[in-house]
């Protein structure tokens, strides 16, 4: 297949250009590089079947030849990256998800965009399963990414009926692993970093919020999955694995065999208080669930940490 992935020189993104790459296919891979980066798919470039291409597909995207899948993957992810770029994020998530999305009726391709667990906003169904319609402020700071990954969803359906493309809307929770960006803000990055350098490991709020995390080959296998199943309703992707992030703190520092400690610091407007997969759907349809244990994926991270701090 020749498969078209914007936001390629992303964390996930790079991970899936090497993961189809690996599998034979074609992969153009697009970014901009606004918070996505070259390092992420140096390994690839003297690769035959790879290509890199600089553009923002806020803007018409034009792809010569045949395209068989479209992944959107183009967005900035991490709070502080959205919070710092509202606009951007607003415009990719519609502007941009609109663009590919017409590319994909062009080319009569297969469309996949990457939602978020961030649609179900700050939750009152624990765990989220699929049929939940969320709990988003609009104009909160996360509102422009949640709202413009909703109208992403929503945009993506209404090409499905109109135009009968074949799309997918994987709905992504938590995920780590190779290649997180250091200073994207994110408590895996912070937590580790803090952990390997001796300085205490910045716990927002009290702590008790939680989150579940998914290494990050479970999530591509699951992507993968989707991306070549006849589903086209929405299907989560994490590991439903909960921690509070005391636990979680508490975890970084084991397997860091750091003596930092931890500071308590304000939790950031409309922080989530509860995040767990519902995962039947994906269980049910795709014979997915996670493979790789938080602590061991936690691990390889780490590794790839210490190299990096
Ligand atoms: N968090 C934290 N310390 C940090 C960074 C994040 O306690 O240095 C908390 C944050 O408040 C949230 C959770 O960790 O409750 C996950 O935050 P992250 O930014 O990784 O992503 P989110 O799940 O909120 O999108």
């Amino acid at each position: 297949m020749e498969i078209l992935i914007t936001g390629g020189a992303g964390f996930i993104g790079s991970h899936l250009c090497d993961r189809f790459i690996s599998k034979g296919h074609y992969v153009i891979c697009m970014d901009n590089l606004l918070t996505g980066s070259l390092k992420n798919i140096a390994h690839l470039k003297k690769e035959k079947r790879f290509r890199f291409v600089n553009h923002d597909v806020t803007k018409y995207i034009s792809v010569d030849g045949t395209v068989d899948a479209i992944l959107h993957f183009a967005s900035p992810a991490s709070p502080i990256d959205y919070i710092k770029l509202p606009i951007q994020t607003l415009k990719v998530g519609s502007l941009g998800t609109h663009n590919a999305l017409g590319l994909a009726v062009k080319k009569r391709a297969r469309f996949l965009l990457a939602s978020t667990s961030e649609v179900y906003g700050d939750p009152l169904v624990h765990p989220q399963k699929e049929s939940y319609w969320g709990n988003v402020n609009p104009i909160g700071p996360r509102g422009v990414y949640d709202e413009a990954k909703r109208f992403a969803e929503a945009i993506t359906m209404a090409y499905h009926r109109v135009h009968k493309i074949d799309t997918k809307i994987v709905r992504i929770f938590n995920t780590f692993g190779e290649r997180m960006r250091l200073d994207d803000g994110r408590v895996v990055p912070n937590f580790i970093l803090q952990a390997l350098r001796g300085k205490s490991l910045t716990v927002y709020g009290n702590g008790r919020q939680t989150r579940s995390f998914c290494y990050v080959s479970d999530l591509v296998s699951g992507i993968v999955k989707l991306l070549n199943s006849s589903l086209n309703e929405p299907v989560n992707i994490g590991n439903p694995k909960e921690y509070s992030i005391l636990q979680f703190a508490r975890m970084i520092l084991k397997l860091t065999n750091s003596k930092s400690r931890l500071v308590f610091e304000k939790l950031p407007v409309d922080d989530p208080k509860v995040r767990q997969p519902n995962i039947a759907r994906a269980k049910k349809f795709l014979k997915w669930s996670p493979e790789i244990p938080v602590e061991k994926g936690l691990e390889r991270t780490i590794k790839w940490f210490k190299k990096k701090a």
